[in-house]
């Protein structure tokens, strides 16, 4: 039954998207709307304007990658090799860092299928923006649980392994 559950949640569309569905059309009219309106009321070339906006922005980007690409070129001329292993290093104490807090957050949270109150069912709830980000994060997914007993009020998350 959880199964089941869980592919139901899974179905749902998301807010933005039911969003999107319901108020799409609107949108696109209100969209047209304003594009009257902007072409009515706006006296000089639209076209020179777009045309002078795009090659500002085109120059802008070709400036920012300009400077990534150069700040990335001078980092790689001036790093020894001995600097390259001692990233290395530092990035494989992190990895196995990040393995420990993973292995207790997982070991931290005990895998229930009732209420550790009453033994009840319990029911999945929708995670809290807390959780989403900690997930992606540590690699991990976090549940929200909570009781069906009405009087219980119990809560809790369990968390897997992606
Ligand atoms: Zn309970």
């Amino acid at each position: 039954m959880p199964n089941r559950k869980r592919n139901s949640k899974k179905r749902e569309p998301k807010p933005f998207v039911k969003f999107l569905n319901r108020y799409g059309s609107d949108l696109t009219i209100l969209l047209l709307f304003v594009a009257g309106i902007y072409l009515l009321v706006e006296q000089r070339e639209i076209g020179q304007d777009v045309f002078k906006w795009l090659g500002a922005l085109f120059s802008k980007i070709r400036h920012v990658i300009y400077v990534v690409s150069r700040a990335i070129y001078e980092w790689f001329a001036k790093t020894e090799t001995s600097d390259v292993v001692g990233y290395l290093l530092i990035f494989l104490a992190l990895f196995a860092i990040m393995n420990r807090i993973r292995r207790h957050t997982v070991q931290n949270y005990p895998h229930t299928k009732e209420c550790p109150n009453c033994q009840s069912e319990l029911n999945r709830m929708h995670r809290k923006p807390i959780h989403k980000f900690l997930g992606r994060i540590l690699f991990l997914r976090f549940k929200q649980y909570r009781c069906t007993n009405r009087e219980c009020h119990w809560k809790g998350i369990q968390i897997d392994y992606l």
